[in-house]
């Protein structure tokens, strides 16, 4: 596609961090395109290096075929499309919403948007803003394959990896929700290790390396906990249950000893309890994903 087809028009509404690293990687590839945020001003920069800046989300919105959407949560992304006039420009075009917020809300703006004659695609992005417009970006999308092959051009102008989940629009909101739990549970373990270490006299620093190989266990534990959550088998072969929680025992109660708060890894403890009174005992530690999951 080259940049003077209509097809390389796109909008970016939303000029946070990201909507900015979003807009400023699709001039980088010579696309012409719009940008609109609610506060006036953030712009600026991306009107100097090209954009045109709109004056409202529905005239944003009339410039591009595509009109990529980026905004804190979906509270946010209601209040800019779902008015009538930005509705009724978006009709016949096409909104790829990269938006977070739950596959709920991705399935209900979805149904607002077929009964709208939008075209709708849902997306997450997995990286922070520097990566976007780098070969380390990463973005899920899900929606009707057609629409997201017909708009995969102007969306791999963003850099890095996309992978199309499938046509169920909550996919990439569901994907997107279970690695940010992963990310902001394993956060909440390295700051509550910070805190442990400096009451020990322990830095940051000093820890560093050693905090980086706790990390690279876990690609290996992954890998072998999806065959093992799929299979529904948890062997604990090698690390079973009943020694996690010990470890996490120990972590309790220094921690409590020097004042420190340790009720994220209480709550983790006390699920691993639950599973050993339950006769999972020999079970590895994801056993517990058993006592997570609804009936
Ligand atoms: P924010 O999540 O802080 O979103 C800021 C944007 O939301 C601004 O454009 C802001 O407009 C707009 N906004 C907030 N409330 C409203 C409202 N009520 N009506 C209209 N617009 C509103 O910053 P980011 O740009 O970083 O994030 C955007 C999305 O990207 C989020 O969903 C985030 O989870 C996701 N994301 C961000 C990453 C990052 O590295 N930043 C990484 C991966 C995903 P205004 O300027 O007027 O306040």
């Amino acid at each position: 596609m080259s940049a003077s087809t209509p097809q390389s028009a796109v909008t970016v509404l939303g000029l946070g961090p990201m909507g900015r690293a979003l807009a400023g990687a699709l001039l980088d590839a010579g696309l012409a395109v719009t940008v609109w945020n609610r506060t006036p001003g953030r712009d600026r920069e991306l009107v100097a290096r090209g954009a045109a800046g709109a004056s409202s989300p529905e005239s944003a919105v009339a410039a591009s075929p595509l009109t990529v959407l980026c905004v804190v949560d979906y509270d946010a992304a209601d209040a800019i499309v779902r008015g009538e006039a930005v509705a009724s420009a978006l009709k016949g075009r096409t909104l790829v919403n990269l938006t977070a917020d739950t596959p709920a809300r991705a399935r209900e703006t979805g149904a607002w948007a077929a009964a709208h004659g939008i075209g709708y695609l849902d997306g997450a992005i997995m990286t922070p803003a520097p990566t976007i417009g780098t070969p380390d970006a990463v973005f899920l999308h899900s929606g009707p394959e057609e629409l997201y092959r017909e708009h995969q051009p102007v969306l791999d102008a963003l850099g890095g990896t996309h992978t199309h989940l499938g046509a169920d629009i909550g996919r990439a909101a569901s994907y997107d929700l279970a690695l940010l739990d992963i990310f902001w549970t394993a956060m909440a373990g390295y700051a509550h290790a910070l805190a442990l270490a400096k009451a020990e006299g322990v830095t940051a620093r000093e820890l560093a390396p050693f905090a980086q190989g706790i990390a690279a266990i876990l690609p290996p534990l992954i890998e072998a906990g999806a065959q093992e959550a799929d299979a529904g088998s948890f062997s604990g072969d090698v690390n079973p249950i009943t020694s996690a929680a010990s470890s996490m025992k120990h972590i309790i109660q220094a921690s409590e000893e020097r004042g420190i708060d340790a009720s994220v890894m209480r709550a983790a403890e006390g699920l691993a309890r639950r599973v050993i009174g339950l006769g999972h005992g020999r079970d590895d530690f994801l056993r517990i994903t058993d006592l997570l999951t609804p009936r």
